[in-house]
């Protein structure tokens, strides 16, 4: 019998946007669009020329974020598509997303001949129903257009819709907030992601943020835990810390992030997690078509790191997820003894943070809240045991292996 081929996920990164949004740092470039059909060759010749890297893998999900992915266009994305179809064993059941704004995803003709090509999962860009806040952070639609998206979504047979809304917007109230959740959850979608808004450094937002009128914490905070509550009410399954989705449709590509699933990324500041190294392309649209065509170096960063020192990674992600961590796979998968965190998990059960569940350890929804700081104290806890097993082995004492 044939080994199955380890499986791999697809990013594809299309940078550009109509316009920029208050908030946003993500490397998403404004008028451009006369860059658009460079980027796409060179994308495409990138994706043919990475694929004999990958002809033993099986590819089980492709992801084309931004930016506005549906804003490149639906030939330039089909002719990305059948790159990708073309030159990777793709599965018969791959996951194959697109990102979409609504104001550029209303069309249903053009939704039908992406989906006939081979999208079946489209992410929309909600963030929220409320028109006032929409204008004031920035993004170029209206609810109307969310509305008008997901109908011709649906009538273009995508059966897999995700919206993302975010809370903790400028002047949102606790009802406000409420009132966003409840119409993204009646237009039903069978993926909802709900972030908090981070007022990041350098953007328009973050020069304001003294008189945006922004929620504090505490009122984010209350609005996430409603949001928990909420969408267990509706059906969704919270599978990760900002994620619900109804049975069945969690994303697999996401998934792969947070389990230390092999991922290759293509185009400027996109990620990669493939061959035992992690690495990344720089943030410059021009120095990555260059590349591509010159074959001269594009990596911002690269890092090779041997299996067995991935456990932190291993618990950082894992803690996010609401499956959380398998003592069983944490010994088997980097030959380390789980109880040198029990001690701290303990303390973590009594203030509510987290619970064991058949064996696993994960947080509550408080215990998200304030994810940080816990996988903080578990990385020290993983230190500590590290640093004592050093100097046991330098004193020559391997009983500190056999407790
Ligand atoms: S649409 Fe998304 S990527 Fe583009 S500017 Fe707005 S937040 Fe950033």
């Amino acid at each position: 019998m044939k080994p199955t081929p380890a499986p791999l996920g697809l990013y594809i990164h299309i940078p550009f946007c109509k316009s920029k949004c208050a908030y946003c740092d993500f490397y998403s470039l404004p008028r451009s669009e006369d860059r658009m059909d460079d980027y796409t060759d060179a994308l495409c010749a990138h994706l043919a020329e990475t694929a004999p890297f990958a002809s033993d893998r099986l590819v089980d999900t492709v992801y084309f974020g931004g930016g506005t992915p549906s804003y490149l266009g639906v030939k330039r994305l089909e002719k990305i598509l059948k790159v990708i179809l073309k030159k990777y064993k793709v599965a018969k059941d791959a996951e194959i997303t697109l990102e979409a704004n609504p104001d550029s995803a209303g069309d249903w003709k053009a939704l039908r001949s992406l989906r006939k090509c081979g999208f079946n999962r489209l992410s929309l860009g909600m963030q929220s129903a409320d028109d006032a806040e929409l204008a004031e952070i920035g993004r170029v639609h209206t609810m109307a257009q969310v509305t008008d998206a997901v109908e011709a979504a649906r009538k273009a047979k995508f059966e897999n819709l995700s919206l993302d809304l975010i809370y903790g917007l400028p002047r949102q109230t606790a009802e406000r907030w409420q009132a966003s959740l409840s119409a993204a959850a009646d237009l039903g979608p069978e993926h909802l992601s709900c972030y908090g808004l981070k007022v990041e450094e350098g953007t328009p937002l973050f020069a304001r943020r003294d008189t945006a009128g922004l929620p504090g914490d505490e009122a984010q905070a209350d609005m996430y835990l409603y949001t928990v509550e909420f969408l267990r009410a509706h059906g969704y399954e919270q599978y990760e810390i900002s994620n619900f989705a109804k049975p069945g449709f969690a994303s697999r590509h996401n998934l792969k992030y947070w389990t230390l699933g092999e991922y290759a990324g293509f185009g400027p500041g996109a990620h990669s997690d493939f061959g035992g190294v992690r690495y990344a392309y720089e943030k410059d649209l021009e120095g990555y078509i260059r590349g591509v065509r010159s074959h001269a170096p594009m990596l911002a960063e690269s890092e090779r790191i041997p299996p067995l020192d991935r456990d932190t990674e291993w618990i950082m992600l894992g803690l996010r997820t609401a499956a959380g961590l398998d003592p069983k796979v944490f010994e088997n998968r980097f030959r380390r003894r789980f109880s040198c965190f029990l001690p701290f998990l303990d303390q973590c059960v009594r203030a509510g943070y987290a619970e064991e569940t058949d064996g696993r350890w994960h947080l509550t929804p408080r215990g998200f809240l304030v994810s940080n700081q816990i996988i903080g104290g578990m990385l020290d806890a993983l230190a500590e045991d590290k640093r004592r097993r050093a100097e046991a082995a330098a004193r020559g004492d391997f009983r500190v292996e056999l407790d």
